[in-house]
Order: C-alpha cells, then structure tokens, then sequence
C-alpha cells in the first residue's frame, strides 16, 4: 500500500467498514451467532429457548432462536442493533457485580452488519398491544413495523458472511459448524438448567434439556445415564470461592477435553488453567495421555474475575490463578478420595450361552501357561519365587499398621490367575480380580515417595557398575542426573559415553545386577519425551514398574496375600502410577445378572 514515493493518507473508516471489522471479532462462525442469541434469550430471563438451524447449498442458511424472554418495545428494538447500546450496564463499575452474561452492546450491531437479521418481539404483559418486526441487511434497515407477535422474541439470521466473502469461505463444512454449535450449546445448557433448550437441525429435535434444579438431570440429557453412573460429586467451599459439580471416576476418561466443562460464575468459558488443575487432582490414577469428564461450576468472588478481556468472553482473566487452580486441584483429589473408586464390572450385554460354530473364525487368546497357572493357587518353588519374596520384602511396611483407614476391604485370597491375577474374596462377599504387577507397582510407587521423606534411601553397590551409552543418550542422562542423585541413584560421569554407577535407591533392593540398572536406566532416557511429569515423578513411576513383580509370575498363594495387604496400605489402591486399574470387582448382583439368574 505505502509505495516508496508515496507518502500514506490517513482517512477515518466509515462506519459500515468499523462495524464489519468489529463484527469479525465477535461473529466468527454460525456457532458464535447461536452463543450470543442464546446469552441474550438468557439474559432476557428466558424460560424456554428454541433453536432452528437449517442448512442448504452447503452451508447453515437459517439461524433462528425464539426464546419467551422479556421482549422488547418498539423503541428498544431499534436501539439494540445501534453498536455499543445495551440494557444490561450503564457504566464500567457495573461490571464488578455483573449477573447478565451480555455488557458489551455489540452482538446484534455484530450480526446485523454481516448477514440478513429479522427480529419479531413483543413485551411480556403488554396485552394485545401489536409487536415489532425489523429486517436489516448489512447493517441497513430494511423494514420497521408492527406485527402480531406472541410475548418473547424471535430473531432469525440468514445469509451469513453473504458482504464478506473471505469470512464465509473460511467456513468449514456442516458437519463441523454444527459439531461447534453443540459444543456451545451443551456448555449453555449446563450452565443454565433454569431454561429448558430445544435445538432443530432441518426440523429434526437434535438436542433437547428441561428445566431442572438438579445439574445431574441435564448431564443426563446431554451425555446420557451412562455418563452420569460414572459421576462422582465435587463440592467444596473456600474463603473466595466455591466449587460444585461432577467429575468422572478415573474408569470413565477420554483422548480429548471436550467432556471438560467449566463454568465460572454463570458462564461457560474455556480456560486451560482449570482444566489443567482438575487432572493434576487425579495425580496418577489418569492414564497418559487420558483426560476425565468434568462438569463443574465456579463461583468466584467476582472482584478476582475479570470478563471483559475478550471479544466473545470465551476467557476470562483471573486474579490469584494459582489459588483459584490450588483448590480446583485440591477439591478434585478430595472428591476422589472420598470415594471408593473400584471399578465394577458391567454385565455384557449378551450373556454367552451357545459355544461358536466350528466354522466360525474366533479370535484364539493363548496364555502363557506353565503347569500350575491354568487352575488354583501354585505351592510350587517356580524359580520366580524367590525373586518375588525379595521383590516382596522391599515394600513390606516396617509398622504393618495403616496410619489412615483402608481404603480397600479386607480380601482373602482365592486364587491366581495366569500368573497375572489374583482373585480374592472380599469380606462385603465381592469377588474382586487384582493385577498382580500393577497392584505391586502402585506399592513400590508410594513406597519410593515415603522414603523420599527419609533419610537413607541410598544403597552403596558392593560392586560398582559401568554403563555404556549411545552419545546421544549420553546427553539425555547427563541432563537427568541431578534428579536421579535426588532418588537416591549416585552415578558419574566416566568419560566416553560411560557411567559408573555407585549407588542406587534402597527401594530397589538387592537388585544389584547389571541388568536391572541398564534397564531404568534405558527406561529413563527412551521416556524422556513425556512432557506431562516431571522428571522426580518419570523416575519414580520407573523405579516402581521395574522394582514390581512382574506380570507371569507366578505368586504362592502367602505371596498374593501379602500383596493384597500391602496394596491396602497404600494411600491410592485403585490404580497403578501410570493409571491402570489394580482391582476390579464383581458383586453378587453383577454375577447373577450375568447369569441372568434374576
Ligand atoms: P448485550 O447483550 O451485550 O447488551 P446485544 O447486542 O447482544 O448486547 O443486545 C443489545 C440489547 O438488546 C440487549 O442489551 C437487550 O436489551 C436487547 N436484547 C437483545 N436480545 C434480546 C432478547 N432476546 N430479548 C430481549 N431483549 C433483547
Ligand atoms: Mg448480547
């Protein structure tokens, strides 16, 4: 534009081009036309919201949201689409105790200056006195008059983007637009079961909640009863703030956060940090990589939030984010460990009752069988057993006795399993299936975190071992050397891609082999990618899986119920460091029903 021999012009944009401008920050999508109607159907204290989305030609054509809000007068009506006009504040200290989720004053100007907008809407209580229409297109109007209108307010926008063409072929197809329009409207829903929604996609319901005082209600509406059977409640009170909500057992995750709705103060809102602290709650019984399901609502003492930072309101900034994240955490951990998190198993849906045809290609699953795994319990002196009695008297606690109640029953052991299970019998007559490896880990892993706590957690070798490395991971391990000394490991540096290893943690034990060292050791350095935890905590869950009896041996029967025992005393029985179930139960009720014997 500024050419070399040219000096620039400066003109003021007329004010067609500043409100499409503006109108991009805050109409990005249909969905944001849905979120800002919808708010003012809200604010306008709605009780029953309807939306119609139709689509032709491959885009949404018609947007249209009828709600039996307050209404608006004549005069208010053409007032609203003026940029900046608004009802809800009159002046900046309003919005320290703002209630309504609009203030700004520039949706409907937004909206109206990039698509075609039709407004019908008539006051509660004012009779049979006739309603007003009004038709803008680009910002113009085009109509102004009365109507007969039932009490409420209808708008419908078509033509979306139809003045700026770059915007409309930003649009991506139906499918996604309509993905972005359930995202927001069952953030809505949540965050508002006072309204009852009904959303229409080509006239077919696609989306339907009542009102209701109970969030559970509408949870089930949107997610439905399987997810609301994996809730656990959340609900905590602080000095500036309380929390209230949902949040799944760890048995019920997801890939993605999409299933993470947080709403502050009445709104829905994104925010990283929060859902950052509700799965640092879970610590380690989420699986890498795995987020849980969250419905939880904040209210915040309103002098820390501040909602005026963006354009669609979709952030918020917050003051004193680290406590506000501290008790989210906190309030997430204790709503976990109030609760007995044993997964149960579901019947099948089909019981198994014939065997399958002989012609029929099943899948063949092959255990690695030894002569006593197939059945019972094994009395035999497998080589494994004196490796596991070791592995075992490592985590034996000194005291025996658990500094808090169980959380586990008591279990007597039953049986073994394919020198991976431990079945057992609980004293609420459960039977419950534990992982032998993972049950052992998960003690290895909060014993290593107690002995952090201590003094001597270091164990000079008797003979010293050399590790050779990769140059590359040479780099890697000398990197992580200060945290392994933390752990309890010494290890030098020798020179040429060599290490000495002098020391190692107690809670490893005897385990003065080679081997075993090379093997955390290559662990350490392959895992190094894992960005979620810290190294302390990399080295930690390390230390367990390779300290833990492994899977396929096989445990006297005195071995599996030492196992059991010790796995009561940990803080977090249910799963392993890395997330995995430990235990799984089948009550009577589960069984009969798999038998159908009810
Ligand atoms: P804001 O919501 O920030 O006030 P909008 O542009 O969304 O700004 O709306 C402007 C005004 O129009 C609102 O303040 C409100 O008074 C009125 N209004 C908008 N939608 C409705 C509705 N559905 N029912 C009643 N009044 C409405
Ligand atoms: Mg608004």
């Amino acid at each position: 534009m500024t050419g070399g021999n040219h000096t620039p012009v400066i003109h003021v944009l007329d004010q067609s081009t500043v409100n499409k401008i503006a109108a991009g920050e805050v109409v990005e999508r249909p969905a944001s036309v849905v979120k800002e109607l919808v708010e003012n159907a809200i604010d306008a204290g709605a009780r029953s919201i309807r939306i119609e989305l139709s689509a032709s030609a491959g885009s949404i054509s018609h947007i249209r949201i009828i709600d039996d809000g307050c209404g608006m007068s004549p005069q208010d009506a053409a007032l609203a689409f003026i940029p900046h006009a608004t009802s809800k504040i009159a002046g900046i200290k309003d919005l320290d105790t703002i209630r309504t989720l609009g203030f700004r004053g520039e949706a409907l100007a937004s909206i109206a200056a990039v698509s075609r907008v039709t407004l019908i809407t008539k006051p509660q209580g004012s009779g049979a006195v006739a309603g007003t229409k009004i038709v803008i297109a680009g910002g113009t109007v085009k109509e102004h008059a009365g109507i007969g209108a039932p009490e409420g307010t209808s708008i419908l926008v078509e033509d979306l983007f139809f003045n700026i063409p770059v915007r409309k072929k930003f649009l991506k197809t139906i499918n996604t637009e309509l993905a972005h329009i359930h995202t927001i409207m069952e953030g809505v829903c949540f965050s508002h079961p006072e309204c009852s929604f009904r959303l229409f996609y080509n006239n077919n319901e696609q989306m339907v909640t009542d009102r209701s005082t109970r969030p559970l209600d509408t949870i089930a509406r949107l997610f439905g009863a399987d997810t609301v059977k994996h809730l656990i409640p959340v609900d905590a009170v602080y000095p500036f703030m309380t929390i209230t909500g949902y949040i799944s057992q760890p048995s019920l995750t997801r890939k993605d956060m999409a299933r993470m709705l947080i709403i502050i103060n009445g709104r829905f809102i994104s925010s990283p940090l929060i859902n950052g602290a509700v799965k640092t709650g879970y610590g380690t019984l989420l699986l890498k990589d795995r987020s849980p399901v969250a419905f939880l609502s904040l209210q915040i003492d309103c002098s820390l939030v501040d909602v005026n930072v963006h354009p669609t309101k979709k952030l918020l900034r917050m003051s004193r984010e680290k406590e506000i994240a501290e008790a989210v955490r906190k309030a997430v951990s204790d709503a976990l460990l109030a609760h007995d998190l044993i997964p149960a198993v579901e019947a099948p849906a089909q019981a198994i009752v014939s065997l399958p045809a002989a012609t029929e290609k099943q899948p063949v699953y092959t255990y690695p069988l030894t002569e006593t795994a197939s059945s019972g319990v094994s009395e035999s002196t497998h080589a494994g057993t004196i490796d596991s009695d070791q592995r075992l008297r490592q985590t034996e606690l000194s005291t025996g006795i658990p500094a808090f109640p169980s959380r586990l029953p008591a279990i007597e052991v039953i049986g073994e399993f394919g020198g991976i299970y431990i079945l057992g019998r609980t004293e609420t007559d459960e039977l419950v299936i534990i992982d032998q490896h993972a049950a052992h880990e998960r003690i290895l892993y909060e014993q290593v975190l107690l002995r952090l706590k201590g003094e001597h957690h270091s164990q000079e070798l008797i003979w010293p071992v050399i590790l050779h490395r990769t140059p590359k991971d040479t780099s890697v391990l000398k990197e992580l050397l200060p945290a392994l000394t933390q752990e309890g490991f010494v290890i030098e540096d020798f020179g040429r891609d060599s290490f000495i290893v002098r020391a190692i943690p107690v809670v490893l034990g005897r385990m003065e082999n080679a081997g075993i060292i090379d093997e955390i050791i290559s662990d350490l350095v392959n895992d190094a990618s894992t960005g979620s935890v810290n190294n302390r905590e990399r080295i930690t869950r390390i230390i367990a899986c390779r300290g833990a009896i492994k899977a396929g041996t096989v445990c006297t029967k005195e071995q599996c119920q030492r196992i059991v025992t010790q796995l009561r005393l940990t803080q977090n029985p249910y799963t392993c460091p890395h997330g995995r179930p430990t235990i799984i139960r089948f009550s009577r009720a589960d069984l009969d029903s798999m038998f159908k014997r009810i």
